[in-house]
């Protein structure tokens, strides 16, 4: 791990209350759908500090397959058959943003179950790493292309609990 974290706990909290403040004031969704496992604890405190409690929320698991180079990766999801998005108002969130194949899939996913409108938030964003034309609509912090853990990110799932975020350097 690196000597210093790249996001101290303090600024993740301030961010997190602040973004969900300016999403509230433009979107009026009534449906949250978080992805496991990363985003457990962004999804957690992002309800939380969310002005307006009228909200269902779920879970769902995505991966996302197939050679990194490859202009639409196959993402696979766990848990979606059960939840029902008709004409709601989703608003999708993930802990990252990288090469944008798993929440440009999920997207198209979501409105095939007949989401009246999809808008994506990602925690953290990493831009230089994509591989689609895909942007989320709303992001928390935008990072360096490194390779980071804690706040719920994993490296093999260790790390997930660290309450601030890292980067994780090669041994
Ligand atoms: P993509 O945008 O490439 O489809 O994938 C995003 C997913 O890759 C995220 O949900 C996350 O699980 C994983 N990911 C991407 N970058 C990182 C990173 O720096 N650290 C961790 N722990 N996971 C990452
Ligand atoms: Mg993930």
């Amino acid at each position: 791990m690196s000597a210093e974290p790249l996001i101290k706990q303090e600024d993740i909290l301030k961010r997190v209350k602040s973004l969900a403040e300016e999403v509230a004031k433009d979107y009026e969704f009534d449906t949250v759908v978080g992805l496991l496992t990363g985003a457990f604890i962004f999804v957690s405190d992002f309800c939380r500090a969310m002005p307006r409690k009228d909200l269902r929320v779920h879970f769902i698991k995505a991966s996302s397959y197939g050679g990194s180079m490859q202009s639409s990766r196959e993402v696979k999801v766990k848990g979606l058959d059960s939840v029902n998005l008709e004409g709601k108002k989703v608003l999708l969130l993930d802990d990252i943003l990288d090469t944008g194949h798993t929440l440009s899939g999920l997207v198209k996913m979501l409105k095939e179950k007949g989401a009246q409108e999809v808008r994506t938030c990602a925690f953290l964003d990493k831009p230089e790493r994509r591989e689609v034309d895909f942007e989320v609509d709303y992001s928390g912090f935008k990072i360096p292309n490194a390779f980071v853990v804690g706040y719920g990110l994993d490296f093999d799932d260790d790390y997930r609990a660290y309450p601030d975020i890292w980067t994780l350097e090669e041994e």
